[in-house]
C-alpha cells in the first residue's frame, strides 16, 4: 500500500549522486484494478491461476511483435551513464529506480525463459526465475517509472526504459494484475467519452459559462462550440481543460485565437479527450481505441482539420502513433498538417500577422517554461528540427516581456519530469510524485532566486495538474503554474466584431 507519511527531500545547493538506500521505495505501489477496471479493457479481472504461464507467453508474443524490446533487453553492457538520470533515483535513492535496474528486472526473467545462456547457466548471467515477488516488484517498480525516457538521451546504445516499462505493466495487465487509476480511466472514455467522465450536457454547460465570463470580462462573444458540423477544425484537447484552473485558463485562450483568427472550429462530445492512458498502459488495442473516437468525430463532423490541445501524452500519442492506430487521414485538408499542435497553429498564426498580442499585458509575470517529457522527446512540432522546443518559448516570448530559462541540463531534451507522468498522477502515489519532482523543483528554485521568475509555463495538463498538488511541498506557490494559451489569453488583441456563425449545429450526439 501507498504510505502516507514521508519526507519530502530537501532542495540540493549542486545537484548529488544520492548515497543508495536499498528498498527506499519497496512499499510504494499503486491500488491494482477491480475487475470492473480490468474487464472492460480486455484484461482478466484478478490474478488468473497460471499466471506464470500467461505472463511468459505475453512476454514471448511482445519480444516477437516489438524487436526494439528484445534488443534492448539484449544489448545493455553496464556502462552506468543512464544510472543517476532518473528524477526518481534522485528523489528517492533507490537503487532499484536507477533506469539500468528497473530495465534488469525485465531482463533478469528474459534471459531465464528466452536466452540459452540463461536456460542453463542462470546464475552466471543474472537470470532469475519468475515468482510471484519478482511479478510484484515489476508491480512496485514499473510505476515507479514515468516513462519520461530522460534516461534514453543519455544510453549511448538509445536503450528506451519507457518501453521496457510498457511492456511491464501490459504483462502485468494481462495476468490480472492491472493499475487501478489507467484503467479506471479507459473505462470511463468508453463509457462517457472522456478522462473525468464529464457527459455532453456538463460540457455544454461549461461552454456556455466560459462564453458568458469571457464577454463579461472582454465585452466580445467568443464562442466555444461543440458538436459544430461543418466546422473547419475539430480541436482534441484534454478533458481536464474544461474543468479546473489552470486548464481552463489554456482552453479560454484557445478560443480567443479561434476567434480573433476568424476560424471556425468545434469541439467533440464524442472525443471529449485528447488524452490516451494506452500509452501508459502499454497496450495498443486500447491505445488504438481511445484514438479511433478522434476519427471518427473528425468524418462525422465534416471538419478539414484536427488540432490538438495542450497535453504532452496525447500529442506523443497523435504525433507518434495516429497514422498507424487511425489513418489514413486522406478525408482531411492536405494542406495542413494531421495533426497539428494548438501551439504550431497559433505560431502560425502570429507569423501571418493573423493574431496580435501585446506582451505588456502579462508585465506582472517573469515566466520560465517547463518542457514535457512526451512533447520534448517523443515527438516534434512544426517543420523545423527543434520546433518542439522554439515554438513554444516563441509564443510565451510573443506573449511577456520576461521570460528566462531553466538550466541549460534541465531543459529541451534534457528536461526533468514533473513527476506525474506515465499514469502515476494518482494520489496513491503522492510519496514518489513528490520526491521524483526534485530535480524540476530545483532547478525552478535556482531562477525563482536569481532571476525573479514568478510562473512556470507548461503545455501539458499532466504536468499542470502535478505541478498545482507538488509546488506547495517545496514552499512555492500552486498558482505559479500556467498554460501557455493562459498567456497568450490574456496578451491577444481581441477586436469586438461577433465570430461568423458556424454552418450548423448538431444536436443529436450525446
Ligand atoms: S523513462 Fe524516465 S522515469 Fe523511467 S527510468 Fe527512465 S528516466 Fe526514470
Ligand atoms: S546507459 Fe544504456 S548501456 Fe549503459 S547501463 Fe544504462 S541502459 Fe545500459
Amino acid at each position: 500500500m501507498a504510505a502516507t507519511q514521508f519526507q519530502t527531500p530537501r532542495i540540493r545547493e549542486y545537484p548529488t549522486i544520492p548515497v543508495l538506500v536499498r528498498g527506499a521505495m519497496a512499499h510504494s505501489q499503486p491500488f491494482v484494478a477491480k475487475p470492473d477496471h480490468q474487464e472492460p479493457l480486455g484484461f482478466p479481472g484478478e490474478l488468473v491461476d497460471n499466471w506464470k504461464e500467461v505472463a511468459l507467453k505475453r512476454m514471448g508474443e511482445l519480444l516477437g511483435k516489438y524487436r526494439s524490446l528484445q534488443v534492448f533487453l539484449d544489448i545493455c553492457v553496464k556502462c552506468g551513464s543512464c544510472t543517476d538520470k532518473c528524477h526518481y533515483f534522485q528523489g528517492t535513492a533507490d537503487p532499484k529506480n536507477m533506469p539500468v535496474a528497473r530495465q534488469d528486472l525485465l531482463r533478469k526473467v528474459y534471459r531465464r525463459y528466452f536466452t540459452l545462456a540463461g536456460k542453463y547457466f542462470p546464475k552466471l548471467v543474472g537470470a532469475v526465475d519468475l515468482t510471484e515477488e519478482v511479478l510484484w516488484d515489476w508491480y512496485k517498480y514499473y510505476h515507479q517509472c514515468s516513462q519520461c525516457r530522460r534516461c534514453s538521451v543519455y544510453c549511448p546504445y538509445g536503450i528506451d526504459t519507457a518501453e521496457i516499462t510498457m511492456a511491464g505493466r501490459e504483462i502485468l495487465a494481462s495476468v490480472g494484475i492491472g493499475q487501478k487509476y489507467s484503467n479506471e480511466i479507459i473505462g470511463k472514455v468508453y463509457k462517457i467519452g472522456n478522462n473525468l467522465g464529464l457527459p455532453r450536457p456538463a460540457l455544454l454547460d461549461t461552454l456556455e459559462g466560459l462564453e458568458e465570463e469571457v464577454e463579461e470580462e472582454t465585452g466580445v462573444k467568443v464562442r466555444f462550440p461543440l458538436d459544430v458540423k461543418g466546422a473547419e477544425v475539430l480541436l482534441v484537447t484534454p478533458s481536464a481543460d474544461f474543468f479546473a484552473e489552470p486548464h481552463v485558463d489554456g482552453l479560454i485562450g484557445y478560443g480567443k485565437v479561434f476567434h480573433q483568427a476568424g476560424i471556425s472550429w468545434t469541439l467533440s462530445s464524442h472525443a471529449s479527450e485528447a488524452g490516451n492512458f494506452g500509452l501508459f498502459i502499454g497496450n495498443y488495442e486500447n491505445m488504438q481505441k481511445v484514438a479511433m473516437r478522434v476519427r471518427e468525430a473528425a468524418l462525422d463532423l465534416g471538419v478539414k482539420r484536427i488540432v490538438v490541445g495542450e497535453c504532452g501524452h496525447a500529442w506523443r500519442v497523435a504525433y507518434s502513433f495516429w497514422n498507424t492506430l487511425i489513418g489514413p487521414f486522406d478525408f482531411l485538408d492536405p494542406a495542413y498538417p494531421v495533426p497539428q499542435h494548438i501551439c504550431e497553429f497559433t505560431h502560425d498564426l502570429l507569423l501571418k500577422g493573423m493574431i496580435k498580442l501585446d506582451p505588456s499585458e502579462n508585465d506582472d509575470k517573469v515566466v520560465t517554461f517547463h518542457d514535457s517529457c512526451n512533447v520534448a522527446r517523443a515527438s516534434r512540432m512544426g517543420d523545423m528540427p527543434g520546433g518542439q522546443f522554439v515554438i513554444p518559448r516563441e509564443l510565451i516570448k510573443a506573449s511577456c516581456n520576461h521570460f528566462v530559462d531553466m538550466a541549460p541540463e534541465t531543459i529541451n531534451d534534457q528536461t526533468f519530469c514533473c513527476g506525474g507522468g506515465g499514469g502515476v498522477l494518482t494520489d496513491d502515489l503522492i510519496e514518489i510524485r513528490v520526491k521524483g519532482a526534485l530535480p524540476r523543483m530545483e532547478a525552478l528554485k535556482q531562477v525563482v532566486e536569481q532571476d525573479g521568475v514568478t510562473h512556470m509555463a507548461a503545455i501539458c495538463a499532466i504536468c499542470k495538474s502535478q505541478f498545482t498538488k507538488v509546488l506547495p511541498y517545496f514552499d512555492l506557490g500552486m498558482d505559479m503554474i500556467v498554460s501557455v494559451h493562459q498567456l497568450i489569453s490574456e496578451a491577444i488583441v481581441l477586436e469586438g466584431s461577433e465570430q461568423e456563425e458556424a454552418p450548423s449545429t448538431s444536436d443529436t450526439q450525446s
